[in-house]
C-alpha cells in the first residue's frame, strides 16, 4: 500500500455513531458548554439510515435530554393505549392478564415511535447547537496517543479494490482527535470489540448475550388496525428450540411493526432465526391482522442481552462506550434507546466536568461510576436474572421465577436470587449438527411470508460493487473444512440476508460465498459464528440499509 498522510482535525469531543446515544451525548455536551467542539461520525448515508428500533419508546431518556420535547416537535405522537402479552400455540392463544405482569413491564406512558425519524429529529436539534455532524462518514480505524489512550479516530476512507490496493479514486479519509472518544456504535461494535479487548474492560463482567431481532413494516386493513395498540408474544413457533419471541406495534397511518427476536444462545445449529419469523406471521392471530395489508419494509439488527451483570468497564484512557456499545437493554422490557440516552448524557456531564478542569485523554470514572449507581443501574439491576432463566430452564419457569424475581425487585429492591450468570457464548452455546434434527420450515407464500432475498430488498441495502469484503474471515478454510462438517455451515441460517452460502456443484468440492453487498448490518455473524472466525467490519461509507421509518 502507498504511504500517504492523512489530514487531521482536533476536536473536544469525537463520537462515533449517530444512535439515540451518540446523539444524546452531543446534544448534553453543547447544552453545558456552548463553546465546546463536537463532532458527530455516522456510517450510514444519513442519521437513521441503520437505525432499527421496534420501537417503543420509554421517554425517560429523552425527558432528562430536552425537557421540552414535545413543543419542539418530535416525531413522539402515539401513546401506547392498550398493552397485551400472549402465550401462543400453534393455533391458540393464552393472554397473561396485565395485573399478573410486574409494574416495570407496563408500556402505558410509552410511545409507539420509528427511531429512526426520532434520530433524525435529535439530530436536528444536535445541528441547531453547534455539533458538527458527519453522515456517511464509517469510522474504520482506532488512533492511540504516546501514552496508549485513546486519542481518536480515521474516518472516510474510500475507494480501496476488492483486494485492497487503492484505487485511482482512493481517499485516505481523516484522522479526528479528541479530549475524549466516544464510542456509540450500537451492539457489537467493531471499534468496541477493538478497544474491549485492548483495554480488557469485560475482564470482570459476565459473558455478553445477544438476540437477532427481524421487523417488518406492514401497511394493515384501516379496519384492522388499532393505533397505539402494542402487544408481545412467546411461545410458538420457537417452543423450546430457542427462547425469543414477537412484538406488534400499532403506529399511525395504518401501519404496524411486526417484528420477532430470537435469542442467539439456540443449540441447534438448523434453527433459521428468519424462517421462525416468517412462520410465525402465519398464527392465525398474526394473519387475521395482516391478510390484505402489504408489508413495506425489512430490516435486522442483533440486540444486546446480556443486561446488568455484562456491563463492561465504560471508561477506558481517552474514551467511553456508550449505549448498545455497552449492552444496555433491559431485555425483558425490549427497551434499550432510553438508556442508550441516558448514558449519552452520563458521559457527556463526566466530559465536561474532566474538559473544565484541563483534563484529557484519561478514564472517565465518573461516567462508570454514574452508570453503576444511577438510573440505568436502576432499570437493569431488577431484571438481571430473567435472561439467565430463561437460557437455563426455558420460558415457563422463566415467567414465573423471573416474574417473581422482578415482584419481589420491583417492591422490595431485593432478589432472593442473587445474581445469576449467563454461561457459555451464545457461539459456544452452538451444538453438533448430528446432535440435533433438522427442522422443516414451509415454504414462504409470498403474501404473508417472503423469501430472504425479496425481503432484503425491502431494507433498501446497497453495498457498493469492487470494494474490499467488509466481513472478514480470520481463516478462509474454516467454513468449509470446520463449520460445515460440525454445525452444518449455521452461517446459511442465522444471517437474515442471505449473505452466506454453501455452493454446491456437481464434481466439485463445496465452496464458502459471501454476498457482502446483501449486509444489513445487525453483526449476527460477528456474534453467532461457532468458530469466532467471520469479523465485522464497517464498509464505505453510506453503505448499508437505507431504513425509511423503522
Ligand atoms: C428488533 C429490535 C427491537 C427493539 N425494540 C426496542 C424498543 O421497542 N424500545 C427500545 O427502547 N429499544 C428497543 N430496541 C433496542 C434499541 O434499538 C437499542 O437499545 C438502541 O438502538 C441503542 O442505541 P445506540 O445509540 O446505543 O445504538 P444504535 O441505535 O444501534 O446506533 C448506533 C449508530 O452508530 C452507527 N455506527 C456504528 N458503528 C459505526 C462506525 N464504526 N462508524 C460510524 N458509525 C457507526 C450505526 O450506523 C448507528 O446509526 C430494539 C432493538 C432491536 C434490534
Amino acid at each position: 500500500m502507498a504511504e500517504f498522510e492523512r489530514e487531521s482535525m482536533e476536536y473536544d469531543v469525537v463520537i462515533v455513531g449517530a444512535g439515540p446515544a451518540g446523539l444524546s451525548a452531543a446534544i448534553r455536551l453543547k447544552q453545558i458548554d456552548s463553546e465546546l467542539n463536537v463532532v458527530l461520525l455516522e456510517k450510514g448515508s444519513e442519521v437513521g439510515a441503520h437505525i432499527l428500533s421496534g420501537a417503543v419508546l420509554d421517554t425517560s431518556g429523552l425527558d432528562a435530554l430536552i425537557p421540552d420535547w414535545k413543543a419542539k416537535g418530535a416525531p413522539i405522537t402515539v401513546p401506547v393505549t392498550k398493552d397485551d402479552f400472549y402465550l401462543l400455540g400453534s393455533a391458540g392463544k393464552i393472554r397473561i392478564p396485565n395485573f399478573l405482569m410486574p409494574p416495570l413491564m407496563n408500556n402505558h406512558g410509552n410511545y409507539i415511535v420509528s427511531m429512526g425519524n426520532v434520530c433524525r429529529w435529535m439530530a436536528e436539534q444536535a445541528e441547531i447547537l453547534g455539533v458538527e455532524i458527519f453522515p456517511g462518514m464509517a469510522c474504520s480505524e482506532l488512533v492511540y496517543g504516546e501514552d496508549g489512550e485513546l486519542k481518536g479516530v480515521v474516518a472516510g476512507e474510500f475507494g480501496k479494490n476488492a483486494d485492497g490496493t487503492l484505487s485511482d479514486a482512493y481517499e485516505a479519509g481523516m484522522e479526528l482527535h479528541g479530549k475524549y472518544v466516544f464510542l456509540s456504535e450500537g451492539v457489537r461494535g467493531s471499534l468496541t470489540k477493538e478497544v474491549i479487548a485492548r483495554y480488557d474492560l469485560d475482564a470482570d463482567c459476565d459473558v455478553a448475550k445477544f438476540g437477532l431481532g427481524m421487523k417488518e413494516i406492514w401497511e394493515v386493513d384501516p379496519a384492522k388496525h388499532r393505533e397505539g395498540t402494542v402487544m408481545h408474544t412467546a411461545g410458538w413457533p420457537l417452543n423450546s428450540n430457542a427462547g425469543g419471541g414477537s412484538f406488534i406495534y400499532h403506529l399511525d397511518n395504518n401501519q404496524v411493526y411486526v417484528g420477532f427476536v430470537v435469542h442467539l444462545n439456540y443449540a441447534n445449529p438448523h434453527l433459521y432465526p428468519y424462517m421462525e419469523f416468517q412462520r410465525f406471521k402465519h398464527h392465525p392471530m398474526v394473519a387475521d391482522l395482516l391478510e390484505g395489508g402489504k408489508r413495506v419494509a425489512y430490516g435486522a439488527r442483533a440486540i444486546t442481552e446480556g443486561g446488568w451483570q455484562s456491563i463492561p468497564k465504560v471508561a477506558f484512557p481517552g474514551g467511553a462506550l456508550l449505549g448498545c456499545s455497552a449492552g444496555l437493554v433491559n431485555v425483558p422490557r425490549i427497551k434499550g434507546n432510553h438508556n442508550a440516552m441516558l448514558s449519552g448524557i452520563a458521559a457527556a456531564d463526566a466530559a465536561v466536568a474532566a474538559i473544565k478542569d484541563g483534563r484529557s485523554g484519561d478514564d472517565l470514572a465518573a461516567y462508570d461510576a454514574d452508570l453503576r449507581s444511577g438510573p440505568i443501574a436502576k432499570d437493569l439491576k431488577r431484571v438481571r436474572n430473567v435472561k439467565p432463566l430463561w437460557s437455563k430452564y426455558g420460558l415457563m419457569v422463566s415467567l414465573v421465577l423471573g416474574g417473581f424475581d422482578m415482584w419481589t425487585n420491583n417492591l422490595f429492591g431485593i432478589s432472593i436470587l442473587g445474581t445469576l450468570k449467563h454461561g457459555k457464548s451464545d457461539a459456544a452455546a452452538t451444538g453438533l449438527a448430528v446432535d440435533y434434527k433438522p427442522i422443516d420450515y414451509p415454504k414462504p407464500d409470498g403474501t404473508l411470508s417472503f423469501d430472504r432475498l425479496t425481503n432484503v430488498s425491502f431494507s433498501m441495502t446497497n453495498h457498493e460493487e469492487g470494494q474490499p469484503v467488509h466481513l472478514q474471515l480470520k481463516d478462509a478454510s474454516v467454513p468449509i473444512s470446520v463449520n460445515l462438517p460440525k454445525f452444518a455451515e449455521p452461517a446459511q441460517r442465522y444471517c437474515p440476508a442471505g449473505v452466506y452460502e454453501v455452493v454446491r456443484e456437481v464434481g466439485k468440492e463445496p465452496r464458502f460465498v459471501i454476498n457482502f453487498q446483501n449486509c444489513v448490518h445487525c453483526k449476527t455473524c460477528d456474534i453467532k459464528d461457532p468458530s469466532q472466525n467471520i469479523n465485522w467490519t464497517v464498509p464505505q461509507g453510506g453503505d448499508g440499509p437505507n431504513y425509511p421509518n423503522m
